[in-house]
């Protein structure tokens, strides 16, 4: 009769930590437009293209595609520009 003797490893390479699909915004900022201009941060060398984002009422905020800013419309306190 052999016994075997199974060892677990304490630790685990492969289920130690579960990286989450989404990576949080880098940045978030409260705005009170619906439309937001973006061009990074230019004085921390983080600057792209500017562009013109839509925040979403359903969603109440939108990411920056290119730096990954996120805008947090403060629906308190919208400006309406129309
Ligand atoms: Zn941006």
């Amino acid at each position: 009769m052999t016994e075997v003797e199974i060892v677990t490893p304490e630790n685990s390479l492969s289920t130690g930590q579960s990286v989450p699909d989404q990576h949080p915004p880098l940045e978030t900022e409260t705005v009170h437009h619906w439309k937001v201009a973006c061009a990074g941060d230019a004085a921390r060398g983080l600057g792209h293209p500017k562009v013109w984002l839509q925040i979403s009422p359903a969603m109440g905020y939108v990411d920056c595609g290119y730096c990954d800013k996120r805008f947090v419309i403060d629906p308190d306190h919208v400006i309406d520009d129309h």
